[in-house]
Order: structure tokens, then sequence, then C-alpha cells
């Protein structure tokens, strides 16, 4: 199972280590020509979405990608990687990806709430970890969604067939529960 890792800015490599300990092999997409190999997955991480989402512009990675997420690659994005999924940002006039049905909140918790740490339930399973940092939340969500998780009656993952999201770093945590989610959708994709 390899995994690709979205390396241009940001946690890309807390997930790698994530992955590894899952057993996942994982590889860091840096240019367009790294989107040629095969790959069973897609980390899309934290940072800072504007600047990514200009990167992918300016490497001319962010129609090849949107056609692999688009033909059924499963995705899963962090933070900033939910705001490139989401198909509206609705205090950013930007769009990035926006392959997904949601619409999300950018820098949602204010300037005083900025990052904080908190445990919910993750997926209707166990209660896990959740690390914030300037995040954004989801405000909406449209057909075929299902939300995963909410803190304060905020949705803050969701899923939607093969796009997995969260407003908050599971990478940043010990606990592997999201990446293991998220690899269990892998192997369904391969299988079938
Ligand atoms: N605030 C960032 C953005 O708007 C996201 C922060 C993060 O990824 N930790 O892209």
């Amino acid at each position: 199972m390899i995994i690709g890792v979205l390396a241009l800015q940001g946690a890309f490599v807390e997930h790698e280590q994530r992955l590894e300990e899952l057993g996942a092999q994982s590889v860091q997409l840096r240019c367009a020509e790294d989107l040629q190999q095969s790959l069973d997955g897609l980390i899309l991480p934290g940072g800072e979405s504007t600047v990514m989402g200009k990167l992918l512009r300016e490497l001319d990675m962010l129609e090849p990608i949107r056609e692999k997420i688009r033909s059924g690659l499963p995705v899963l994005g962090t933070c900033a990687g939910l705001l490139l999924l989401a198909e509206t940002i609705e205090n950013d006039s930007r769009k990035h990806l926006a392959t997904m049905s949601m619409t999300a909140s950018r820098n949602a918790y204010g300037r005083q709430l900025g990052s904080f740490y908190t445990e919910q339930r993750f997926a209707d399973d166990k209660i896990i970890p959740m690390t914030f940092i300037r995040a954004p939340y989801i405000k909406d969500v449209g057909e075929g969604v299902s939300v995963l998780a909410s803190v304060d009656g905020r949705i803050v993952a969701a899923r939607q067939r093969n796009q997995l999201v969260t407003a908050f770093h599971p990478e940043l945590n010990d606990d592997t529960t999201v990446h293991a989610y998220f690899l269990s959708m892998v192997s369904e994709y391969k299988e079938g």
C-alpha cells in the first residue's frame, strides 16, 4: 500500500510517521511528475491552504490531483487539506480542488481559541485526541456526506465516499484511529 503525501508545505512528516506505524508506505509528492506513479491513496496535510493552493496551481498539480480524486482515489485532507477539498469556503472566495460537497469556514475559531486540544468520539467508535490549530470547521455538508465527529455542535470530521476530512490534526497525536480508518478506505478501494 503506497500513500502519496503532499509535501509542498506544512505538517506532512508527521503523517508519514503515523502511516509507518500502521505498516503503510508513503511517498512525498512535490511536483507533477511525482503524481505519475501508482498510488493507493493521497494525504493533503495541514499548513496554509492559500499557499498550498497557489503552489498546486503553479506546479500543475491541481488538475491531476482533482482527476485522481474524481476517479475514486481515497484522499485524507486534514485542516488546510480539508479547505483544499471543500466545494465552498464561506469566508474565502478562493476554491482549490473543490471536490467535496461541503461548506467550510476558515480560521473559524477566532483568535482566542486559535489552537486547542480536546477529545471527542470519532466515527461512532473511540474517543480520540483532537488537536486544532487555526482550524476550519464544516459549516454545512451536502448530499452523500456523513458526519464522523463534532465538537460543541460543529462538524470537525466527515466523509463523502473516497474523501475523508478532519478539521483537526490527527497526525500530531500518538493515536492512529483516523489513519487506520483511512487505510481501511484504501484497502476497500484496492479490493474493489
Ligand atoms: N488556517 C489555515 C488555513 O486557512 C489552516 C491551519 C492548519 O492547517 N493548521 O489554511
